[in-house]
């Protein structure tokens, strides 16, 4: 009990300054109670499970797929958008300024994002779930250094798309309001040009129970997708960067679809002959 109501202060504290600059102390405490989250780890990487990491601009459908290799390989998909997105519906007192910052397609402070990850993976402990894919985490550099100060991560898949591509499918996306469920409207066919071979996307709709509660997120206008876009150039490329020179980045570029992109996925990723994998891509 003690333990959850220091948590709650440490929360409550960080909170304050969600649209503030961290500073150096703020952050050297949000790293430890990240720190303190992550299951000890004495095996080298051997032997336990993945902690995997994917990148890629908005749209690209890191949750997508970062979704179906949880489910494969038994480890929390976690993904820091849905994390924001459950403290603003939450409607705590300071939901308003974060939406604020959410809607205009601005990161939030890297040591928010940091102790709503912490609690995230508090929670997986708890649970006893080990490893993870996390999906929209590290979006900046200071993130991945923070992250690489308190595990290892063994992979990083970054997704990329043309970035038509990506918008359309921002602009296509919905969500069923009641189960969650991700969908897309958008039926994308962009022609054979400059080398470029034809892409084409059919929709993912939703199944009957779910197509009248379809709600779209309220970043996802042309002009935040652009903003967006924008921002994950300026703040997030370089994490890229940061990756590739430690020799953990795998470049993935999406072929199309879902069936054909999955498939492309596992074979890139060794896992094609895993004995779950039919049942991950049904
Ligand atoms: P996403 O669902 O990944 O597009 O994230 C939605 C929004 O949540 C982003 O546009 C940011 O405002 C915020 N967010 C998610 N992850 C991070 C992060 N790692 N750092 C800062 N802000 C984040």
């Amino acid at each position: 009990m003690a333990v959850f109501s220091r948590l709650i202060c440490r929360r409550a504290a960080s909170l304050r300054s969600f649209c503030t600059k961290s500073t150096d102390s703020d952050l050297h405490r949000a790293s430890s109670a990240l720190s303190s989250a992550l299951p000890v780890d004495n095996s080298n990487g051997k032997g336990r499970n993945v902690q995997w990491v994917f990148l890629g601009c908005p749209g690209v459908g890191k949750g997508t797929y970062a979704a179906r290799l949880s489910t494969l390989l038994g480890v929390p998909h976690i993904a820091t958008g849905d994390l924001v997105r459950q403290e603003l519906s939450s409607r705590g007192p300071l939901s308003p300024q974060l939406a604020e910052i959410v809607n205009q397609g601005q990161l939030i402070s890297d040591e928010i994002i940091i102790d709503l990850l912490s609690k995230r993976l508090e929670n997986a402990l708890v649970k006893g779930e080990t490893g993870f894919i996390l999906d929209g985490f590290p979006r900046t550099v200071r993130q991945a250094e923070i992250l690489e100060g308190v595990t290892d991560i063994d992979l990083v898949i970054n997704l990329k798309l043309r970035e038509e591509a990506l918008i359309a499918k921002c602009l296509g996306r919905r969500i069923c309001s009641e189960c969650q469920g991700n969908y897309n409207v958008a039926c994308i066919d962009i022609k054979a040009e400059d080398g470029n071979p034809r892409m084409y996307m059919p929709p993912l709709l939703p199944p009957p129970q779910c197509e009248s509660k379809l709600i779209t997120r309220a970043d996802d206008t042309e002009l935040v997708v652009k903003e967006r876009l924008r921002v994950y150039n300026e703040m997030s490329r370089p994490v890229e960067d940061f990756y590739r020179s430690r020799g953990k980045l795998m470049e993935f570029d999406l072929p199309g679809g879902i069936p054909e992109s999955w498939q492309k996925l596992l074979r890139a990723l060794n896992l094609d002959d895993h004995e779950d994998t039919r049942t991950a891509a049904a």
